[in-house]
């Protein structure tokens, strides 16, 4: 894992500043051995390569809190080939992955092993979490210094069931906070998920959001804080997906405890009516809401209730997804349409563009402690995306870099696709293709 520099020399020349518009100026970036050098206007090579912006935007590669590429044991749902692939088109330069199916990362000798695998075929910097289960607790510890943070399902999902013993959360609680990182958590019930299936015995996807229900969510995002009350955890909820639980996430912080969540695209600019129409293409865990979570939740984000836009991306075949509402799993891909789908937002009025890409940029690195990603600044890795805000398109699933081939947004116009996005001052996709097999890095963490 030596490396001789950080990576590339690059200038890129004439770019725009962000947010579009009256206040924009040109402004030059350069990057020395990937690292960002100097901001200015005028600015000389020095040695560097020579990148024409043309007048495109610049920002800072996004930072997705959250995917699932299924690789190692299920690469014929994604794999890191096509997951990074994705990541670049749609802005993505770095990406924490859970893993959710085997082998799960629950030793050093796991964790270690899967770091490689997808080193060999990442095009993005990477972070990969490890599972905090009862089978996991003897080894946080050792896995601490090579993960941003363990993952605990509260609520069973696609591949990994869910900890329902109040006392074996505890444990897992102080086990993550005594070998020092932090715990992120989908936050479901197990009883109140198990219940919301017993009486919906005919649900279609149409009902996904009273099966799997608001209750389920709220309710668990409360134990989860208490949990950080008697323990001293620190917690990220994951996937956000109620109004209510952010009110509850407020309140934490009000109180000085350490907790912090993120939100996907599809709990933003979807809804549970909009789910009845799209099937089992909608249905996701948790499960999209109604109209009135998702106002709630942009307006989560623009408070700083909610820290950050993950995409929770898990793609599976169309077939699967084809089988009737018990039997088709939940997940959809998008990380490939990550910086539309959040300029979306701003486009909208909704949000600010600041504080839209803050919530994929510089909120979403610190939020998990991840230095030098996600800013436009000295010091910080030259992972850069140039974009025309004004340039639109319609969402195609078939033509998008994910494997499984359609998309919740099939037919959505949407502005700003990524053009050339630079990692660590490498070019790695210019006019929408990659130009890279591999190249990414894990991620420098914190100090344990
Ligand atoms: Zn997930």
């Amino acid at each position: 894992m030596t490396n001789q520099t950080h990576g590339e020399s690059l200038l890129v020349r004439g770019a725009r500043t962000f947010p579009p518009g009256p206040g924009a100026r040109a402004v030059d970036v350069r990057v020395r051995d990937g690292l960002i050098e100097a901001i200015g206007a005028g600015l000389e090579a020095e040695g560097a390569e020579v990148l024409e912006a043309d007048g495109l935007t610049i920002i800072p590669g996004l930072v997705d809190v959250h995917v699932h590429f299924r690789d190692p044991g299920l690469e014929h749902k994604e794999g890191w080939d096509h997951g990074s692939r994705g990541a670049l088109h749609g802005g993505v330069t770095s990406v924490v992955e859970v893993q959710n199916n085997a082998p799960l990362s629950i030793s050093r000798e796991a964790l270690s092993a899967r770091l490689e695998h997808v080193r060999a075929s990442s095009r993005v910097d990477f972070g990969c979490l490890a599972n905090l289960l009862p089978a996991s607790e003897g080894e946080l510890e050792a896995m601490a210094p090579l993960t941003p943070a363990f993952k605990l399902f509260l609520g069973g999902s696609t591949g990994v069931g869910g900890q329902d013993d109040r006392e074996t959360l505890a444990r897992l609680f102080a086990a993550a906070t005594a070998a020092g990182r932090m715990i992120v958590a989908h936050c479901e019930d197990e009883d109140l998920l198990r219940e919301g299936k017993r009486s919906h015995p005919a649900a279609t996807a149409a009902e996904h959001h009273l099966v799997r229900s608001t209750e389920a969510e709220v309710e668990s995002v409360r134990t989860s804080i208490e949990l950080c009350r008697e323990t001293g955890a620190e917690l990220h909820v994951f996937h956000l997906s109620t109004g209510e639980g952010a009110r509850l996430v407020a309140e934490a912080r009000a109180e000085g405890l350490s907790v912090s969540a993120s939100t996907a695209p599809h709990y933003l600019l979807l809804d549970n009516e909009r789910v009845a129409e799209l099937g089992n293409i909608g249905k996701v865990n948790p499960s999209i809401k109604t109209a009135d979570d998702a106002a709630a939740l942009v307006r989560a984000l623009s408070d700083g209730v909610v820290d950050a836009i993950g995409t929770d991306h898990a793609p599976h075949p169309l077939a699967d997804k084809q089988r009737e509402y018990s039997h088709a799993p939940s997940g959809m891909p998008s990380v490939d349409l990550l910086w539309p789908l959040t300029w979306e937002l701003s486009r909208r009025g909704v949000m600010t563009p600041e504080a839209a890409l803050a919530a994929v940029t510089s909120r979403a690195a610190d939020t998990l402690h991840l230095p030098g990603k996600g800013r436009l600044t000295p010091g910080h890795d030259g992972d850069l995306v140039l974009f025309d805000p004004e340039e639109r398109f319609v969402v195609r699933g078939a033509k998008l870099p994910s494997r499984s081939r359609w998309s919740a947004y099939e037919g959505w116009e949407l502005a700003g696709p990524p053009r050339v996005v630079v990692r660590r001052g490498e070019v790695c996709l210019r006019d929408g293709v990659p130009t890279v097999s591999a190249g990414g890095r894990p991620l420098r963490l914190h100090p344990v």
